[in-house]
């Protein structure tokens, strides 16, 4: 499984980001400055980086500037406040592959690595995902079951698609959360349950298991 550099110094959004990863199967390290970005990086132990811009130490572009002069080729998903993603343009012609303004959802960033590791192409050779008789059109957006295609709204869809990329694992609230809703969000703690009520209604009560304590499982049926 690919390893994942993270060098991110705000504490809870590297937590955030390596929580999420860990769940998916990757495995992290995380960095909070960029000389040991550039360190680490440059060692060749990791398959990417994700690399915030603002670093102390070292800034993210120079890290990624310095990397690339060293003929390093790792896959760089750089990640900036939303107020300077021009800068974030003009650091992707220094050889950045790709880049995420922040506040990202946690699904997002997971799209981006998984499109980065499958070696950089420009789209996702996957656009419908299935489990049983549901399926989930990334394109369209557009959620179908037998004898019926169901609109989601944007919420509904994270929420569907996070299910449909983990078919009969169990999701915490606590992972389902972080994907769905992001790390900044401090709303209502059962927003989660809320919203897989809405998926059931629409897509069927019983492909949407309770784990009694833990969380949600979505069945194969
Ligand atoms: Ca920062």
């Amino acid at each position: 499984m690919a390893n994942i550099l993270i060098a991110e110094d705000e504490e809870r959004i590297s937590r955030f980001i390596e929580k999420g990863l860990k769940a998916a199967g990757f495995t992290t390290a995380v960095v909070a400055d960029g000389v040991s970005a550039l360190d680490y990086a440059s060692g060749g132990d990791f398959n990417l980086l994700i690399l915030d811009v603002g670093l102390p130490r070292m800034d993210g572009f120079v890290v990624l500037k310095s990397l690339r002069a060293m003929g390093s080729d790792i896959p760089v998903i750089m990640c900036t406040a939303r107020d300077s993603v021009t800068d974030t343009v003009a650091g992707l012609e220094g050889g950045a592959d790709d880049y995420l303004a922040k506040p990202f959802r946690f699904a997002e960033l997971l799209a981006r690595v998984k499109l980065r590791l499958r070696g950089g192409g420009t789209e996702a050779t996957q656009t419908v995902l299935t489990c049983g008789s549901l399926s989930l059109d990334l394109t369209t957006r557009l959620a179908s079951v037998p004898g019926k295609e169901v609109e989601l709204s944007a919420r509904e869809f994270a929420l569907a698609r996070t299910f449909l990329e983990n078919p009969n694992q169990v999701l915490t609230r606590d992972v389902l959360l972080s994907r769905v809703w992001g790390y900044d969000y401090d709303g209502a703690s059962n927003v989660v349950d809320v919203y897989v009520r809405y998926l059931r209604t629409k897509l069927g009560a019983e492909r949407f298991a309770t784990v009694r304590g833990v969380g949600y499982r979505l069945l194969e049926i």
